[in-house]
């Protein structure tokens, strides 16, 4: 039931740690019937302050919050980038261990998938169309179809998402609304490093440079920001964004928008949205990095 691997280097255990979703499934169903309330947190694993910032939101919302990391293969729409994700589970364990973190599920690409390629029949509409949905066919199928999946097998009073990957949560808010309704998606803000960096666990494949250029996304960002609340044309902006990233040559943006947050349709002013979505995603070599910022 337990992975003997982890209970014995991790003894004395304070968290569960699950590699099959039927034990995890009984164990929640204890908790469950006790009535407490699950918190859920997703994530892909290589656990930086920004998972723990949702996980310890979690903690503060119910009585028992599990932790899942996979690196969910079918989300993937480049092979290279799938191979390189850092993936550390020892360490991660470890970190979920001190957090006290109740259940930890890390199952194998053949405990979530039977069918190799089989993704969720699921139309996101819109959300999935632009940005991250233009420029990686594919990934958020791959993501609609694991979420749902752990949803099922959690089935969590909450569960919690990261703002940093905006267009992500509002997949998921929709998703959850169509199929697991008792499900609550709670967003979370970004956490940033001391220079605004996002952070993320592909940071850890930047160079010290490119870590430093990187910074210039969220300033772009927030310049950006203050561009538009001072009433400037949405065009104008996102022209500026794009020229001002590409000024250091160690990056380059792959696309900068400027939208309704609620519908992600285009706006021409800031008086077309109560709420607008500024996110940008710049490649640094290799690595794709993404940002956003909202203004209310
Ligand atoms: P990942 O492991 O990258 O798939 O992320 C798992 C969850 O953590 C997702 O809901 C992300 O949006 C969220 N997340 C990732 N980075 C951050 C961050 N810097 N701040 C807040 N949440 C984050």
């Amino acid at each position: 039931m337990y992975n003997s691997k982890f209970k014995n280097s991790f003894a004395p255990a304070m968290a569960a740690v699950f590699t099959q979703k039927f034990p995890l499934k009984n164990e929640l169903e204890k908790f469950r019937k006790k009535g407490k309330k699950i918190g859920f947190v997703p994530t892909m694993g290589a656990l930086h302050q920004g998972h723990f910032s949702l996980l310890e939101k979690s903690k503060r919302d119910n009585d028992i919050t599990v932790c899942s990391i996979f690196v969910n293969p079918t989300q993937f729409n480049n092979s290279k980038d799938y191979i390189n994700y850092p993936r550390n589970p020892e360490a991660d364990v470890k970190a979920l261990q001190r957090y006290q973190i109740d259940l930890i599920f890390l199952p194998s690409s053949e405990e979530m998938y039977s069918v190799a390629e089989e993704t969720l029949d699921f139309d996101a509409g819109k959300i999935a169309e632009i940005m991250e949905g233009k420029f990686r066919p594919g990934h958020f199928a791959g993501v609609a179809s694991i979420v749902h999946k752990f949803l099922e097998i959690v089935n969590p009073d909450r569960a919690y998402f990261g703002q940093k990957d905006f267009q992500q949560y509002l997949l998921i808010r929709k998703l959850a609304k169509e199929r697991n309704p008792n499900v609550e998606i709670v967003a979370c803000p970004t956490t940033r490093n001391e220079a605004g960096l996002a952070l993320s666990s592909r940071n850890q494949l930047l160079t010290r440079e490119q870590q430093d250029a990187a910074t210039a996304i969220y300033r772009t960002l927030t310049k950006a920001g203050e561009m538009v609340m001072a009433g400037r044309a949405i065009q104008e902006v996102k022209a500026w964004a794009l020229q001002n990233l590409a000024l250091d040559e160690l990056l380059k943006p792959e696309y900068f928008e400027i939208v309704n947050a609620e519908t992600l349709n285009d706006i021409k002013s800031k008086s077309e949205a109560e709420k607008i979505l500024i996110a940008a995603a710049v490649r640094a070599g290799e690595i794709r990095l993404l940002d956003n910022i909202v203004l209310e």
